[in-house]
């Protein structure tokens, strides 16, 4: 069978990236970004496929159930890769149920659409959801998050995503769907909405504007080059086994303040700016509420099962991410002052 895969979210961050790796990677296979191009959505990121005979873009909501099975009927989906979210922890908090409608509704929503489109034959196809380290909660004391680690999230967006998973696995329980599902931690790189640590720093030291840091900056991380992450979710849509769970992070924990501080180096050099300039920015703000402390993954089994790992180093990452924040001005004018909707606009028409 020849593969029509819908990819969600597929004009965010992760998303693009994973949509622009699978139209060049497998031209053989079609493929459907299903985006609402919500504020985190912007089809600038796909720009290099824009006009490729095997990618489509459908502008859709997956809070609307009747437009996703038109979706699948009409464009007979074979395989699922859901990546639309919100996804932002501080706006889980400013408002919760934004959160339960896209990703608890909204996956229920397409996992009920793949049910019905592919009828009696779940077994070809498969739906994988793409999901955070966050489900796990907070490690206080050390150790690290396995896929048996049970649920515990703490934040709105966190509780979200982990109510998503669980009807994903309900599915494969209840009804024999092929699904898979992958947890990852931080991601940066490329593409990243500037509410975000590491492009706000970039962009707010660039304009000699404040650093917010939360608390005292002590939180930890682990964090992933974005593409890296698409070359994971790629791996495992191939080659991972249904009704499995495979953790993906970078082996690479930082506190966020120390993030902060090598940005401010970098930058500092990269602008020519005198050595501890950019530090003088760093301000501390009040926690965010209910702040987990640490996260930290093993993703040993990726490894070991399906041979996948990081290609890139942290330091060598931070540098391409840097470069293309300052050498893709205009993208972070467009994202910062709403433009990128008039060239939907241009583009599509105003659907
Ligand atoms: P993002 O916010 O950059 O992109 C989300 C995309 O989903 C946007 O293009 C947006 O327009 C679209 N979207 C939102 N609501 C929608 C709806 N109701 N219908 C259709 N489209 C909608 O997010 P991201 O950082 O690229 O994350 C993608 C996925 O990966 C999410 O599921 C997130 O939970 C998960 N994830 C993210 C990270 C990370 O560090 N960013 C880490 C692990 C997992």
């Amino acid at each position: 069978m020849k593969k029509s895969i819908l990819i969600t979210g597929g004009a965010g961050f992760i998303g693009s990236h994973v949509v622009k790796l699978f139209v060049e990677k497998y031209p053989d296979y079609q493929i459907f970004n299903l985006d609402a191009l919500t504020y985190a959505g912007n089809l600038e990121n796909l720009k290099e496929i824009e006009g490729a005979s095997n990618y489509h873009f459908l502008k859709a909501d997956i809070q609307d159930a009747e437009t996703l099975d038109e979706i699948f009927s009409n464009y007979g989906i074979t395989d699922v890769i859901h990546l639309a979210a919100e996804s932002h922890v501080d706006r889980s908090i400013s408002d919760p149920l934004a959160f339960v409608k896209t990703n608890v509704f909204g996956t229920v929503n397409l996992l009920n659409s793949a049910k019905k489109a592919w009828g009696k034959e779940l077994d070809k196809h498969l739906f994988y959801h793409v999901s955070t380290d966050e489900v796990y909660g907070s490690l206080e004391d050390g150790g690290f998050f396995l896929e048996s680690t049970s649920y515990d999230p703490q934040s709105p967006y966190s509780a979200s995503k982990a109510s998503s998973d669980h009807f994903v696995r309900a599915y494969a329980n209840t009804y024999k769907m092929r699904t898979v599902i992958s947890n990852c931690s931080n991601n940066y790189g490329p593409n990243h909405f500037p509410e975000k640590l590491i492009p706000l720093c970039i962009h707010n030291i660039k304009n000699n504007k404040a650093l917010p840091v939360y608390g005292k900056g002590e939180n930890i991380r682990d964090w992933l080059f974005v593409k890296d992450h698409a070359r994971a979710i790629d791996t495992v849509f191939h080659s991972g086994k249904a009704g499995d769970t495979y953790n993906i992070g970078g082996f690479n924990e930082w506190k966020n303040i120390d993030i902060v501080r090598l940005l401010c180096q970098k930058m500092d050099e990269k602008l020519g700016r005198e050595k501890g300039t950019s530090e003088k920015l760093i301000t501390f703000v009040t926690d965010r509420a209910g702040h987990d402390m640490r996260y930290a993954i093993d993703a040993s089994k990726i490894k070991d099962e399906l041979g996948w790992e990081p290609s890139l180093q942290f330091e060598e990452g931070i540098e391409l991410t840097i470069d293309w924040y300052l050498n893709n001005q205009e993208w972070l004018d467009h994202v910062t002052s709403g433009a990128y909707q008039d060239y939907y606009s241009d583009l599509y028409g105003s659907r």
